[in-house]
């Protein structure tokens, strides 16, 4: 699962490596993937497959889902969320742009439909306009999808776009809270909030088993991520001993609660500070690889090789403070 994850990502972060080992890797093994489903609580399912989790909120009104994985395991995904309800899929909200979390967006446009703003006013891509799924993201997921190269189908682009700090709706009996993270692993990182469940999925500024992937040429920053992790702390509240209560689904990994994001975001403070303080020593990039700010750290979140390695993550991290 792990090399899985990692090399999903691989072909969405850098469009520059897209064609990489690792992408067709993934793509070999899609055929393998299994998808495993997690009761979370409340209304809220996990699905696991390859490419980022999907969450999936089930109730009378229909079926809303977090995020898409790869086109290539939609129907996958479908079989396992038709076995969950009968209901349409009615909601599709997007966390980012990369597309292990977007690539199934136009297949489960074309397997929703919205209840919402039902006029027909076209055929888009073989599907017809107002009778699909709509595709919730903060307008930057739009921007970044609209560039992408080659083009992706546009009845998989976001039909509602946000461009303030958080979009809400009412769905299904409970408040489903957008809310945008700036500058974090992209510049369009939403969090999703199910307040009656109490569940959020974080998308990628969280991965359980993984240093925090910043895309810098999409607008990410360590700093955002940081403050994401410090905004999804804030929204939990934790049950007895400090475990349970909010659960957290991760872009990548297992379901979490708020004591595992606390140690997380206490990993990745801990290690901004000691490349920082390298940086005002003035070491180069390489003194700081070889002086290994990551140490203590690396049996739980490091990748000696795959797509997102801790050497990488030092440099994005060393490049992102400044360092040169
Ligand atoms: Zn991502």
């Amino acid at each position: 699962m792990p090399n899985l994850i990692k090399n999903s990502c691989a072909s969405l972060l850098i469009g520059l490596f897209i064609a990489s080992s690792a992408y067709t890797q993934t793509s070999q093994n899609f055929q393998q993937v299994e998808i495993k489903v997690l009761p979370v609580q409340g209304s809220v399912y996990m699905l696991v497959g390859a490419g980022g989790n999907v969450t999936a909120q089930i109730g009378e009104e229909g079926v809303l889902i977090v995020d898409t994985q790869y086109a290539e395991l939609s129907h996958k995904l479908h079989a396992e969320i038709k076995k969950l309800s009968d209901r349409p899929i009615q909601f599709v909200i997007n966390t980012h742009a990369h597309k292990d979390h977007t690539g199934g967006n136009a297949n489960f446009a074309k397997f929703g439909q919205s209840i919402f703003g039902g006029n027909v006013t076209g055929v888009v891509d073989g599907a017809q306009m107002g009778s699909q799924a709509k595709i919730l993201a903060h307008e930057n997921v739009l921007l970044r999808i609209a560039e992408e190269n080659p083009p992706i189908l546009f009845s998989g682009w976001p039909t509602d776009t946000f461009f303030r700090d958080k979009k809400e709706l009412f769905f299904n009996g409970e408040g489903v809270q957008i809310l945008h993270q700036p500058a974090a692993h992209t510049d369009g990182d939403s969090i999703v909030f199910f307040r009656r469940s109490d569940v959020i999925s974080t998308g990628d500024v969280f991965s359980s088993n993984l240093y925090p992937v910043i895309d810098s040429a999409l607008g990410g920053s360590i700093q955002g991520i940081i403050e994401a992790l410090s905004h999804i702390i804030d929204l939990a509240v934790p049950a007895l001993m400090q475990e349970g209560g909010t659960m957290i689904i991760p872009g990548h990994g297992r379901l979490c609660d708020e004591a595992d994001v606390v140690e997380y975001r206490d990993m990745v403070i801990i290690i901004r500070d000691r490349i920082e303080d390298m940086i005002k020593k003035r070491m180069t990039l390489e003194e700081v690889i070889a002086a290994r700010p990551t140490l203590g750290y690396d049996d739980q979140y490091g990748a000696q090789n795959g797509f997102w390695t801790t050497e990488r993550f030092v440099e994005a991290v060393y490049g992102d403070l400044g360092g040169t």
